[in-house]
């Protein structure tokens, strides 16, 4: 089973992004790519980084009609990325529709990127889950059926909580993947985050990626933030 740690590059632009990983001499650590970059830096980012050896998670969270994800999955695939992104709650059809698209663009279907879905975001709790969205279930429950309905598309895994991925592999089976963000060294600050958990702990918990952000870029030592979180992880 993979296990990896992926670096979120949440900066501004190129210029940002690129100073940061020039520190990564030795390593080349898997990155996260989101919005808010490929937003600002356009799809040339995601060519340039690779070029440079990293696997790339391309974060954009589809969420739009089948056949418009299927084609915008069609495009995304021509980046040669290792995993990317849809929400779940765009329905199965939808994550079905992704699934075709990505494989359509690949040249090689036997090597198209990782597709996983993001379940609930961990910005959503129940109570706004009942009151915006008229969803009355409990969360975990919710997570659990997004996750299934992921699994029935084709899907390879989904984004939890690493408080989440037990439940996920119990209920998608061992092979399912989760990626969990959510991560902070014991002592660090949560920021934003809710519910964090340490590397050592999400290994135990049986995540099969890690996603951090903070605890690595903001670090005064990204590199050997980041090889703590790898030591910690992987063990
Ligand atoms: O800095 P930090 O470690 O909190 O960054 C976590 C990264 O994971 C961010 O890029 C954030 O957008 C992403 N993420 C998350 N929770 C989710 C889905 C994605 O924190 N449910």
């Amino acid at each position: 089973m993979a296990k990896d740690v992926i670096i979120a590059l949440d900066f501004p632009d190129k210029e940002t992004t690129l100073r940061f990983l020039d520190q990564f001499t030795d390593v080349k650590p898997y990155v996260k790519i989101g919005m808010e970059l490929f937003y600002a830096a356009g799809p040339e980012i995601v060519r340039e980084i690779k070029s440079r050896g990293h696997q790339i998670f391309l974060d954009l969270k589809l969420h739009d009609i089948p056949n418009t994800v299927r084609s915008a999955m069609r495009v995304l695939a021509d980046l040669d990325v290792d995993m990317t992104n849809v929400h779940a709650s765009g329905t199965k059809a939808m994550m079905e529709a992704g699934l075709a698209g990505l494989t359509e663009g690949c040249a090689d279907p036997d090597k198209r990127p990782l597709l996983i879905a993001v379940t609930q975001l961990t910005s959503t709790d129940e109570e706004r889950m009942r009151t915006d969205l008229l969803i009355e279930r409990p969360l975990v429950e919710v997570v659990d059926h997004y996750a299934s309905n992921a699994k029935a598309a084709g899907l390879d895994g989904v984004v939890c909580s690493p408080l989440e991925a037990g439940r996920v592999h119990r209920v998608c089976g061992d092979h399912f993947l989760t990626i969990t963000p959510g991560i902070r060294f014991a002592g660090d600050a949560k920021g934003d985050q809710k519910r964090v958990t340490t590397p050592a702990d999400a290994r135990e918990l049986g995540s099969d990626y890690i996603v951090v952000g903070r605890s690595i870029t903001a670090s005064d030592d990204p590199v050997a933030a980041y090889k703590r979180a790898v030591e910690e992880f992987c063990g």
